[in-house]
């Protein structure tokens, strides 16, 4: 909190007055310094992959391009890497258009019963295609059969719901069950997605949806991750009118949940006659 006192002297001298203004800079030098890790955070990440695809182009040209094996394996390398920065501005934009309010969000009634098990249909097929898979895992589902009904942009809800299935999938262990649910509790539709890896230090469970924040920055980095995929959620999620949260304990998965609020037609449309 700032003061900044002034007198209200008249030419006189006499002293009629005092103005006091509290100015709260709190706020604002807190949003101040959210901007500068920020910028100081996109350049570290930008500048590891970066600085890795150097390398590897530098050691081709110093002669590794001679041993095809070598070459191929440093080409692979820097193809990786560069998809991943590829990806990380590409959410960065995301979170841009998201801050600056141009994001556009096309939300009309869906119903999620249908838009759910069409999401996980898609991964059932992914693990049904994969003959040899790096890891196993089965999904689960338990879904109430009632059509409920959300106004969402259905394209942007799936972006949720694959970043959180897709998480849940890169930390769990082989053979590691997920489990999604989808219930009706008041006037709220709940959906959660369990799994049973490595769960979420306490001390981080506040963090998990900030920008760049990762548990374990090496190991998420390894597997292509951006540290940005919850924080897009959250802006999603939250420019939908709706919730989400986590509940976890370290070594046991964790639970990440997504609620709005839905309506329940009628099986007779109040368009038909
Ligand atoms: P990332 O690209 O690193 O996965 P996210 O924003 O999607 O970025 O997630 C942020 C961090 O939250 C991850 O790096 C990881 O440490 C942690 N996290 C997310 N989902 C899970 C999960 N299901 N189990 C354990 N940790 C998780």
């Amino acid at each position: 909190l700032m003061a900044y006192f002034s007198l209200i002297q008249r030419a006189s001298g006499f002293i009629s007055g005092l103005v006091i203004v509290l100015h709260d800079i709190t706020e604002q030098q807190q949003i101040e310094q959210e901007r500068r890790d920020f910028v100081s955070n996109v350049s570290h990440e930008l500048r590891t992959p970066l600085t890795s695809v150097k390398s590897y182009v530098d050691a081709l040209q110093d002669g590794a391009i001679n041993d095809p094996e070598i070459a191929s394996n440093f080409l692979k390398v820097a193809q990786d890497e560069t998809e991943r920065m590829i990806h990380m501005i590409n959410d960065l934009l995301d979170l841009s258009r998201m801050d600056s309010g141009t994001m556009r969000l096309d939300a009309e009634f869906v119903n999620m019963t249908e838009l759910i098990n069409y999401i996980l249909d898609r991964f059932d097929m992914i693990i049904a295609n994969d003959d040899q898979p790096q890891k196993r895992y089965t999904i689960k589902r338990d879904i109430v059969a009632t059509p409920a009904w959300v106004e969402i942009d259905p394209s942007k809800f799936t972006q949720v719901i694959d970043n959180i299935m897709n998480n849940a999938i890169k930390y769990s262990p082989d053979g590691g069950l997920i489990r999604v649910k989808m219930r009706l509790v008041g006037q709220e539709l709940v959906l959660s997605i369990s799994d049973q890896g490595l769960g979420i230090p306490k001390k981080d469970l506040a963090h998990i949806f900030d920008r760049f924040f990762r548990v374990d920055k090496a190991r998420s980095r390894a597997q292509g991750g951006t540290g940005l995929g919850l924080a897009i959620s959250r802006e999603i999620v939250r420019r939908s009118g709706g919730r989400i949260w986590v509940q976890s304990s370290e070594g046991q998965g964790s639970t990440f949940f997504v609620a709005f609020p839905f309506t329940m037609f009628d099986d007779e449309d109040e368009w038909d006659d």
